[in-house]
């Protein structure tokens, strides 16, 4: 049941999605979400330039395939994924410099043994990752989460030698994560935010497992991960088809880690468009509308793409909301292939097919969105809808949020044919834990969202039926 409360909370995030213009009428009526002047400066603070020199500097170690060199002498010269974790470390550990020590940064370190996917020999993986500790006791076990992989591979999985640059997939998604924790460590928000670069996976997604796992053990408040893998904007010369204002972001509908009894719920409610990481995607859409105008995050209602998957699936097997940021159109000449030219045509997955200004905004989307859920209060808790009897008033009530930020509370609706909030479906109900609505249950999809006094809204909260 725990399990299912965690999961309920992240029914409504997506109430925020609505155009712009009509997001601007709802704040004129509901005084609110106006853009926070910290968050609006973090996002200016993202940098192409910091962005292009990771990318060029994760290239630089020649071949970043977890089964590839880690011993001292390689990482003195420059070579392997034991250099690649050294840097990202140093980057962190710079960061934190300039912040006072703000960033805790650690590296997870754990080998795998044969026989295992992909992998021929023990090995070493290393996860490394720096922690923005949230400034209110009350709120800073609540963790967002940014990652991209620092491993690469090229056409060959046990090929440690030649080069495999990794400059899209994923030195992109890794300088991503670097860039949000350099913006944002200058600021403080009431939750935490981690900053994690993944290993392993390009052989099965082992670093990520490993730490999702690990999160689930300790009963650890992840309350969303945002993955970035692969969000280059490749621009292969002469190409049309990219669309260099999109970024896919794709998010499961009917939850991974659902047990039977929350699958027949899912089903007797109508639920199969809302789980937590359906309500964080269309979170990150208004996310975007806010503080990233002409960027847009194209919704895509599955896990992954065909034949593909990624670490927020990691995420998402042991109950997590997690989500996959992917460029629009992925060129497969420039992934997993040893670079060279043949007939003509060049492959290998190299930094001069890297939009560095893409990878710039995919890189501001993140962190307004970090921020965002980082600088508001929790969710309200325990929230339910009694259904006892046979009425066409709804109520519904609900626990103070936890950690104290919220003044006040919003219940939203949707018609349950509707992917999306509609903007005007929202209600102001003032400091209180109960409301009654003259609208029919039956026939709309229901959540309750905390505001805090400058208007940062919680994720909202679908609630339980009560019998
Ligand atoms: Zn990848």
């Amino acid at each position: 049941m725990a399990e299912l409360r965690r999961w309920m909370t992240w029914f409504a995030l997506g109430m925020l999605a609505v155009p712009a213009a009509v997001a601007q009428q709802r704040r004129a009526t509901t005084k609110g979400p106006e853009l926070d002047p910290q968050i609006a400066a973090a996002v200016k603070e993202v940098s192409p330039a910091r962005v292009k020199a990771s990318i060029e500097k994760l290239v630089s170690f020649h071949n970043r395939s977890t089964l590839a060199a880690a011993d001292a002498a390689s990482i003195a010269r420059g070579r392997g994924i034991g250099a690649a974790r050294e840097w990202v470390r140093s980057e962190f550990e710079r960061y934190s410099r300039d912040c006072d020590g703000c960033l805790k940064v650690e590296m997870q370190s754990f080998t795998v043994n044969p026989p295992a996917r992909r992998i021929p020999k023990p090995t070493e993986i290393v996860n490394v990752m720096a922690t923005l500790e949230g400034t209110d006791p009350a709120n800073a076990g609540r963790m967002y989460i940014v990652s991209g992989h620092y491993d690469s591979r090229n056409s060959d999985n046990d090929n440690v030698t030649d080069a495999a640059p990794g400059a899209n997939d994923d030195a992109s998604g890794t300088a991503v994560a670097l860039e949000c924790a350099r913006v944002l460590s200058k600021h403080k928000f009431p939750a935490t935010i981690v900053f994690i670069a993944f290993a392993g996976e390009e052989q099965g997604l082992y670093g990520s497992a490993r730490y999702a796992e690990a999160a689930k053990a300790a009963k650890l408040d992840i309350e969303g991960v945002l993955n970035n893998d692969i969000v280059g904007g490749n621009r292969t010369p002469g190409d049309k088809t990219q669309q260099p204002q999109w970024v896919r972001v794709f998010s499961e509908g009917v939850p991974s880690a659902a047990t039977p009894e929350q699958i027949k719920l899912i089903r007797a409610t109508g639920m199969e468009d809302d789980s937590p990481s359906r309500q964080l995607a269309r979170y990150i859409r208004d996310v975007a509308q806010q503080y990233v105008p002409g960027f847009e995050p194209k919704l895509v209602s599955r896990p992954d793409r065909y034949l593909r998957g990624g670490d927020h699936m990691s995420f998402n097997e042991q109950g997590f909301a997690a989500l996959r940021l992917t460029e629009y159109r992925e060129d497969y000449n420039h992934q997993h292939q040893n670079p060279r030219i043949e007939r003509g045509v060049e492959y290998g997955d190299l930094p001069k097919f890297v939009d560095f200004a893409y990878v710039a905004n995919v890189a501001r989307l993140n962190a307004a969105t970090l921020a965002s859920l980082a600088s508001a209060p929790a969710p309200p808790a325990n929230v339910r809808l009694p259904t006892r009897n046979l009425e066409n008033d709804s109520t519904l009530t609900w626990s103070a949020s936890p950690g104290s930020l919220a003044t006040k509370y919003e219940v939203l609706w949707r018609p349950t044919t509707d992917s999306d909030w509609p903007p005007q479906n929202v209600e102001a109900v003032g400091n209180v834990t109960q409301a009654t609505l003259k609208r029919s249950k039956d026939n709309v999809i229901f959540g309750v969202r905390a505001v805090d006094s400058k208007g940062h809204r919680s994720v909202a909260v679908i609630p339980l039926p009560e019998r």
